[in-house]
């Protein structure tokens, strides 16, 4: 049975990935620049509504492709700088943004493992991991969720053929917007 989003109280705290979730991947490589950062529509809508409903809304994302020589860290900074104004002027607001560049899978800030999710209970006192919500596309973020204690949303905008139960989901939804819809309606 899927996890009831009405036992999400103003108190919890969200946690969202980034590319395939709240911007569409880019194809091949990774989103190196601001013109080839394109939110999903809505996204930054539905960033402002989870203000309402969670108290803090974080982003979490594995970016190894500064590692590979592929981008670099001033790209990601200045995406990121961009992709806040953005999401401030739709009214909403991403408290803090966590990117890990290690490519070594045995890295403790890259997903699937917590790093992440430990820093920002670091960070900010009030968040209990276990009252937390993680958002992604990859199993990899199920499992970073699972790993922390929190309860787990697929979103199946990349994997439409996934197949569910899968014991590191809680519940599952087409995309950011239906997972705003349905969490306005719980
Ligand atoms: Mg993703």
């Amino acid at each position: 049975m899927a996890f009831d989003l009405g036992k999400i109280k103003r108190n919890w705290t969200l946690f969202l990935d980034r590319d395939g979730v709240i911007n569409y991947e880019n194809p091949g490589t990774y989103v190196r620049n601001w013109e080839e950062f394109k939110f999903y529509p809505g996204a930054p809508e539905n960033i402002a509504f989870f203000n309402t409903r969670f108290q803090r809304v974080l982003l979490a994302t594995n970016q190894r492709g500064i590692t590979r020589g592929v981008m670099t860290l001033q790209d990601l900074e200045h995406i990121h700088e961009q992709m806040l104004s953005s999401v401030e002027q739709k009214g909403g607001r991403i408290d803090k943004i966590y990117f890990c560049l290690d490519m070594d899978a045995d890295s403790p800030c890259r997903k699937p493992n917590p790093g992440m999710a430990l820093q920002a209970a670091l960070d900010f006192p009030e968040i209990d991991l276990t009252r937390s919500v993680m958002v992604g596309n990859n199993i990899s973020d199920m499992e970073f969720g699972r790993n922390a204690g929190m309860v787990t949303v697929f979103l199946r905008t990349t994997s439409p053929e996934m197949a569910f139960p899968h014991e590191s989901v809680d519940a599952h939804y087409r995309d950011l917007n239906e997972f705003a819809q349905a969490l306005q309606k719980s």
